[in-house]
């Protein structure tokens, strides 16, 4: 029971990760009455930072980039520090033919990496003479493989692909994933010619240039998190209470809680999962919550492992590293946590936060922790050369069956019906991760655009 509150509101957001909280501190900015009504007992959905042992772990997101205007614009107005990382966290490391191999930092330095062959290299110069793609949609494998061949697909775009998405190359669409290289094939012919365009419009352009930066917080991203609860008046948001139903009435929604108590608002956003947004709009639109339900998900375990920094053979002067499928080691990536902040681990240990299963390994996430713990371990001993006698000194395992949404072929008109389809309900918003862009500064952004379609309706 949502207790001592009265059960009709202006707004309800429901769900309470980033995007939802986002919207909510937008509206009540507004001066917008607003209620949070979150499933889970805590805020922040995928993100949650959690100190243990002197280990700082982050469940899901570790670090936004420099760029992230609009998160940048919150914590200024929240009055929170981001923290930059180390400035090693420039360098990215790729596990390639049995070696840890770091990847170049500049264009320049792509014609000296052994990341490619020679033959590789001559293949991804003759970008600027491959034909523009002729169709509305294409996968990022095929994509690429047409305009710089197919070695930067398998050595670069794959593991790329797999420590963000945990996707796979083949199936997911490229103008979804990356806009900006559709655009620049598209308009300017080739990538080379669009970077080079894009490059010179950014040097007219009055925005003085830094340089990009990874940032989170001393107390992980979880600080966001607690600042945008902090913000909203005490009882706004309501934790452990599942929203089942979502139904239109003559002044607005009446939305059903697990317990079958009713509530009812003017305006509501849905800031969940795509397949929960589904089935909570069933009723409102069918061809919406198809829509919705049609956009795929993958699985992804997060094990986090500490060891005496003495025990790993390799500086971790980076950020971390990837590893293609190629090499045919599970594990998609590791973060190498204690280098980006200084407050990860203990004095004289390192934490390595591991990602392990999506596209290419969906069985792992039905395993028991401890075996995936094993698995990571053994993958570890073979990227680092760490010896088999040698344990971890502190372990914790994150399994999630459904993670991370999948832009995957014909998500752009997916995307589009869902929007139509908003159309016809002007007081019903949607925003969230599987909409613009998974990275964190998207999802804020889609939660601050369903707040002020609510708070300025003609613009
Ligand atoms: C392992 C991992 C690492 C990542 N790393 C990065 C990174 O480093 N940088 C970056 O920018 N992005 C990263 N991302 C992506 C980013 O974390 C997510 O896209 C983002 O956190 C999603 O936020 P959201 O609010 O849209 O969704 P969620 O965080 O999923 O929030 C949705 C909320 O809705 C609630 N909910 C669900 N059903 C109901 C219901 N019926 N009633 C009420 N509430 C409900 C859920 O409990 C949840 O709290 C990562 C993602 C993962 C999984």
């Amino acid at each position: 029971m949502i207790q001592a509150s009265p059960s009709h509101c202006d707004t309800l957001v429901i769900g309470a990760g980033v995007s939802g909280l986002s919207a909510a501190y937008q509206l009540h900015q507004a001066g917008k009455a607003v209620r949070v009504i979150e499933a889970s007992p805590h805020a922040g959905g995928l993100i949650r930072s959690h100190w243990e042992a002197g280990f700082l772990t982050e469940a899901g997101p570790n670090t936004f980039p420099s760029t992230a205007t609009e998160i940048l614009d919150l914590c200024e107005q929240l009055r929170l520090e981001p923290q930059a990382t180390h400035p090693n966290a420039k360098k990215r490391y790729l596990y390639l033919n049995g070696k840890l191999t770091a990847l170049p930092g500049h264009p320049l330095q792509a014609v000296t990496t052994p990341a490619l062959s020679l033959f590789g290299k001559l293949r991804a110069l003759q970008e600027p003479f491959q034909p523009r793609t002729r169709t509305n949609d294409i996968s990022v494998a095929d994509f690429l493989e047409n305009r710089v061949g197919k070695e930067v697909v398998e050595r670069l775009a794959d593991p790329f692909i797999s420590g963000i998405y945990a996707g796979n190359v083949a199936e997911l669409s490229l103008p979804a994933v990356f806009p900006k290289l559709w655009q620049w094939e598209q308009s300017a012919g080739g990538l080379l010619k669009g970077a080079r365009q894009a490059k010179r419009a950014s040097r007219h352009s009055n925005t003085p240039k830094k340089p990009m930066q990874l940032l989170s917080f001393a107390g992980g991203l979880e600080s966001f998190i607690s600042a945008l609860v902090n913000a909203l008046p005490e009882g706004t948001c309501h934790f452990g209470h599942s929203v089942t139903q979502v139904e239109v009435t003559e002044t607005g929604y009446q939305v059903q809680l697990h317990t079958g108590e009713l509530l009812t608002c003017h305006h509501v956003i849905i800031a969940t999962p795509a397949y929960t947004a589904a089935r909570l709009i069933h009723s409102l639109s069918e061809s919406g919550s198809n829509a919705l339900q049609n956009i795929p998900y993958n699985g992804l375990a997060v094990v986090h492992l500490g060891f005496n920094k003495a025990d790993i053979p390799h500086p971790l002067d980076g950020f971390g590293c990837l590893i293609p499928r190629r090499e045919k080691l599970p594990l998609l990536g590791t973060i190498w946590a204690s280098s980006l902040f200084p407050n990860r681990a203990p004095e004289g240990q390192v934490l390595l936060s591991n990602f392990i299963g999506g596209a290419h390994h969906p069985e792992i996430v039905g395993w028991p922790p401890a075996k995936i713990e094993q698995l990571v371990l053994r993958n570890l001993q073979t990227v680092f050369k760490i010896p088999e006698p040698i344990q971890p000194t502190y372990s914790q395992a994150l399994i999630y069956d459904k993670a991370i949404p999948q832009y995957s072929l014909g998500h752009l008109n997916r995307i589009q019906t869902i929007e139509a389809e908003l159309q016809k309900n002007p007081h019903l918003h949607l925003c969230g991760n599987y909409l613009h862009g998974i990275a964190l500064n998207e999802c804020v952004k889609s939660g601050l655009a369903a707040a002020n379609a609510i708070i300025d309706p003609l613009k």
